[in-house]
């Protein structure tokens, strides 16, 4: 069998869908982005150098909003390495950029293949949070950071010696770098640069300043406008794709619950199905939870504890409610208080002993799986490795 293709952007984008709710935009322009680097990529080292797109990536948005979401489904698509860094540890050191070099040595870590490694998806999270600060000269800081952030952009080999004098070497010309941050103060200065009166919009309307979608603002940010944020002209000059994300409203934290893979209601009806248990969800009580998230203002986390927390009974119950024989559970609604409103549908009690024989069959592979070793998914693409 020949060697599997690249995924073109349409595939990356399917994928993308089945995971993250909503972002469109930011979903497209990723997926092509990341199309435009790895192709352009295996043509350098094919010897084809007057091709070279700027496939950096700026991705805006609240948090909890997907950013993180998208870049990491990304990564585990095109079976690469995923490589996270918050940028704040780095500003808050103070060691003027010097330590930022050691994210090298996290890639290094992130794939036991060095050839993987110097293909991974690095993710740099709190961008907006080593802006540089232009009103004092002596804080030097996230300019410094951003200069050295720069030279890994710009150059192919790339070494960082650790204060210990250990040197580390890697070719970052490969590296997908993905950047990540909420920028809280910019629609301001964009609204500001584009006059307080309206903003004209692609579909010729015009919309008065407070009706503005902050994602729309954004996506009419310019360089100039992150220059006045703190950022040197040549950082954001590096960036080839910006996409601005929405912040979730109520409709979309409840199609994240129902149709997202790998929600946390997904998840948790698994659980319950392990102990014989189907757990619904009314319409009524998807729209409670989903208000009850949005009202906390932290995305489509506060998914997960909303959740957890109305259901965490229930849950420490599950294998008791077994042995009584429940069936299914219906959560119709949320009280004030978050606990669940529910019905259960009983069948024969099964008793300890089946419940117990039950527990060993759904625990028997995962033994099994510990003792053999685990086989590594090979991914689309890239089965050299
Ligand atoms: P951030 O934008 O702060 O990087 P994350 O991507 O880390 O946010 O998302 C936080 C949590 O919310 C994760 O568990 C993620 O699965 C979920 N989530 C956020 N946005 C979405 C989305 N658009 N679709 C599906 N799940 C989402």
């Amino acid at each position: 069998m020949g060697k599997p293709l690249f995924p073109v952007p349409s595939e990356i984008l399917a994928h993308l869908d089945q995971y993250i709710m909503g972002q469109d935009h930011a979903k497209r322009k990723i997926s092509g982005a990341a199309y435009e680097h790895y192709i352009s990529h295996s043509a350098k080292a094919c010897g084809i150098t007057d091709y070279a797109p700027r496939s950096n990536i700026l991705l805006i948005g609240p948090t909890g909003c997907g950013k993180t979401l998208i870049a990491q489904t990304l990564a585990r698509f095109l079976n690469l390495p995923f490589v996270q860094v918050d940028l704040t540890h780095f500003a808050s050191t103070g060691y003027v950029g010097k330590d930022i070099g050691s994210i090298v040595l996290k890639l290094l870590k992130a794939s036991p293949n060095k050839r993987k490694a110097e293909r991974a998806v690095l993710f740099l999270d709190e961008f907006d949070k080593i802006a540089g600060n232009n009103s004092h000269e002596k804080d030097v800081t996230g300019f410094a950071l951003q200069a050295e952030l720069l030279k890994m952009m710009e150059g192919d080999i790339y070494t960082w010696t650790n204060r210990a004098d250990k040197t580390f070497e890697l070719d970052l010309s490969g590296v997908l770098f993905i950047f990540a941050g909420a920028f809280p103060e910019l629609p301001g200065i964009v609204r500001k640069r584009l006059g307080s009166q309206a903003i004209g919009f692609p579909d010729g309307g015009l919309r008065k300043k407070a009706e503005d979608p902050e994602g729309e603002v954004l996506s009419l940010a310019i360089p100039e406008d992150f220059d006045r944020f703190g950022f040197l002209p040549e950082i954001m000059g590096r960036m080839g794709h910006l996409a601005a994300l929405e912040p979730l409203g109520e409709e979309e934290l409840g199609r994240i619950l129902l149709e997202a893979k790998g929600s946390p209601l997904k998840q948790t009806q698994v659980f319950f199905k392990l102990h014989g248990i189907n757990l619904q969800l009314s319409k009524k009580a998807i729209r409670t939870i989903s208000k009850k998230a949005l009202a906390l203002s932290t995305g489509a986390r506060a998914l997960t504890s909303v959740l957890g927390n109305s259901l965490e009974n229930l849950r420490f119950q599950c294998p008791e409610l077994q042995e009584k024989g429940v069936r299914a559970i219906r959560i119709v609604d949320l009280r004030e208080d978050g606990q669940p409103r529910f019905k259960m549908e009983e069948g024969e009690p099964l008793g300890l002993k089946k419940r117990r024989s039950l527990q060993a069959q759904i625990l028997s592979p995962f033994s099994q799986r510990q003792s053999k070793p685990r086989r590594q998914s090979k991914g689309p693409w890239n089965q050299e490795d």
